[in-house]
């Protein structure tokens, strides 16, 4: 092999998503695309708001196009940078300035520049499982460790019982994703606090700070009238992490942010730090023309309607037939729990069935997988026959 240990264990383990989504691609190609069910894929079915094309059209017609194209600082332009910490502060009653934004290459970018900032080899970054499993490359991309802790199959809250004993000299991050992809809970205010308080006495133990980045995407795809707390408000050394990839539906378009409050430990360094990160990782700036766009729509939102009526009609068909499911609170994501030990084995059967769902393995949770109803509803209406069988093997 000519490419590197770290590549070829990345490649070798790389995306079983994606090649669940191809296997898809291929089955349709056989049994026709309307037999095929998929729910493989996190990629947006809601259509981003009209404001998002109405800005793109605006800024290419009224701006000087070597400024919409162009070059600007690395953390992005003043006035998007001004107008993401006027909206965060008038939503979150926060106190952000430019200086405190950094727009990035969506959230993959974000998290990517935190931990070049952040890890020297050997260092460890914890998250709670199930979790997002770009995490393990984005960690090893920086030769750190991801140190996971165990699912709580209970409730599927951080496992904070546990949390002390995982944190070492070694730990320099947490990652925390609310709304979680893929089990769409969402963490309460408390359960913060509580987290403050572990970590608060954790740094005194080892004598120096462990950062708290929490991961958004989904931070405005939530149900039943729940919101999300503002991580900054209940943790002291955390760094948001915004992506508009779901929020607006916009994943190709790579844009997001970095929050980084005047409050964290070391602020005078990271910060800095993080800026000459998004240039030596090679992202250089977010993409400019959708800084600009996000300038625009700061306060636009996707139709959550479309996401909710799917999670209601998938999470009552699956468990009136006898799947158990985690019922989510956000993001898009339906977390069930495999009627048999192997996941891999519901999959394969899910699979003869045409129905394409993804095994939590990868996701730090063996024995559940996952179904991401971003599709439309029309196709889970039509899956119901397919998952009603599936479920006769099982339950009869
Ligand atoms: N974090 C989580 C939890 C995700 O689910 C995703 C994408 O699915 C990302 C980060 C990456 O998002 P982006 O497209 O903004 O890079």
């Amino acid at each position: 092999m000519v490419i590197s240990k770290n590549m070829e264990n990345l490649v070798a383990n790389s995306s079983v998503i994606r090649r669940l989504f191809e296997e898809g691609v291929e089955l349709a190609a056989v049994v026709g695309k309307e037999n095929v069910y998929d729910y493989s894929l996190g990629n947006p079915s809601v259509a981003p708001p009209e404001a998002v094309k109405k800005a793109v059209y605006h800024i290419l017609e009224s701006r000087d196009p070597n400024f919409v194209h162009g070059y600007m600082n690395n953390s992005g332009y003043e006035e998007v940078r001004d107008a993401v910490a006027a909206s965060l502060n008038r939503r979150f009653a926060t106190d952000f300035v430019r200086d405190n934004i950094i727009m990035t290459v969506g959230a993959a970018g974000g998290l990517n520049c935190i931990l070049r900032a952040l890890l020297d080899p050997g260092d460890e970054v914890i998250c709670f499982a199930p979790f997002f499993g770009e995490y393990r490359s984005y960690v090893s991309n920086f030769a750190g460790t991801l140190v996971m802790i165990p699912a709580d199959t209970e409730t599927f809250q951080l496992n904070l019982d546990v949390l002390d004993g995982y944190i070492t000299e070694k730990t320099k991050a947490l990652i925390i994703n609310n709304p979680n992809n893929p089990s769409g809970a969402v963490y309460s205010a408390q359960t913060l606090d509580r987290l403050q308080a572990i970590i608060e006495k954790a740094q005194e133990r080892i004598g120096h700070p462990v950062y708290v980045i929490s991961d958004e995407p989904y931070r405005e795809l939530v149900y039943d009238g729940l919101t999300v707390p503002f991580m900054t408000k209940h943790v002291k050394n955390c760094i948001v992490c915004y992506s508009f990839s779901k929020s607006l539906s916009l994943p190709g378009e790579r844009i997001g942010y970095l929050a980084i409050p005047g409050q964290i430990d070391a602020y005078d360094e990271v910060q800095p730090a993080i800026v000459v990160a998004n240039r030596c990782l090679g992202y250089v700036n977010a993409p400019s023309l959708f800084q600009l766009v996000i300038g625009e729509c700061i306060d636009a939102e996707v139709d959550v309607e479309t996401y909710d009526r799917n999670r209601i009609l998938l999470y009552n068909s699956l468990t009136e037939m006898g799947f158990q499911c985690v019922k989510p609170q956000g993001a898009f994501y339906l977390f069930v729990k495999s009627p048999v030990a192997d996941e891999n084995e519901f999959v394969e059967a899910a699979k003869k069935h045409n129905l394409i769902i993804v095994s939590a393995k990868s996701f730090g949770c063996p024995g559940y997988v996952r179904l991401a109803y971003c599709v439309s509803y029309d196709m889970i209406q039509r899956s119901i026959p397919a998952f009603k069988a599936l479920a006769q093997e099982y339950f009869g």
